[in-house]
């Protein structure tokens, strides 16, 4: 456990001091925090989200503004506690005007998330939303069955990491139900797929 905690503080220390990327000085100007995860090191399941909003580059933690509160209720929905997994962003700076994440902010972000990964080593890896999508299914070799999200979201691939079998967990991202409150329900629906995939050993 001791490796992990600092494992995972060497990951801070670094995007803390990540003068090159095209996201510092908008967070360094703005008096903001670099987002790189919080949860269980020993988690089964990782969430994998897009980038920090304002609220989580003011607090330095995932997923604690409105998209969080979704979050959160998803999660209640089927008896997971936010404790027990590990909450993250593939990109750990907050774009401004939330914007979408240009192709240079990935590359230079996920080397991070793949770091975690390989810490945590979760069987389950959420994906919310399309970008989280699209890196973690070409990230394990499944670019080939890549589709939109609209026609991926509540499924799931079997994929293989350094470490063993995972499952990957194609979400919507939880701000969908934000601009939709529709929406809710159905993403309710899709989260028990996080109870009912039993990953494989
Ligand atoms: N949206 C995300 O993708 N990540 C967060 O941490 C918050 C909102």
């Amino acid at each position: 456990m001791a490796k992990k905690i600092e494992e995972i503080r060497n990951i801070e220390k670094e995007v803390l001091n990540l003068t090159t990327s095209p996201l510092y000085e908008f967070r360094v100007s703005n008096n903001y925090l670099p987002v790189v995860g919080e949860g269980s090191l020993h988690a089964k399941i990782m969430f994998i989200g897009e980038a920090p909003g304002r609220n989580e580059a003011k607090t330095g933690r995932p997923f604690c503004g409105a998209a969080g509160k979704i979050l959160d209720k998803l999660l209640g929905g089927v008896g997971i506690k936010r404790q027990e997994v590990y909450i993250t962003n593939i990109i750990k700076d907050r774009p401004p005007k939330n914007r979408d994440p240009v192709p240079e902010e990935v590359k230079i972000y996920a080397p991070f998330l793949d770091r975690q990964i390989e810490i945590i080593k979760p069987k389950i890896i959420a994906t919310l939303g399309r970008y989280a999508m699209e890196y973690t299914m070409t990230r394990f070799g499944l670019e080939l069955e890549l589709k939109p999200i609209g026609k991926l979201h509540g499924k799931s691939f079997k994929a293989k990491a350094p470490y063993g079998k995972i499952e990957i967990v194609i979400l919507y991202h939880p701000c969908v139900a934000i601009y939709n409150p529709h929406q809710l329900p159905n993403l309710k629906k899709e989260f028990k797929i996080l109870i009912q995939t039993k990953p494989s050993t």
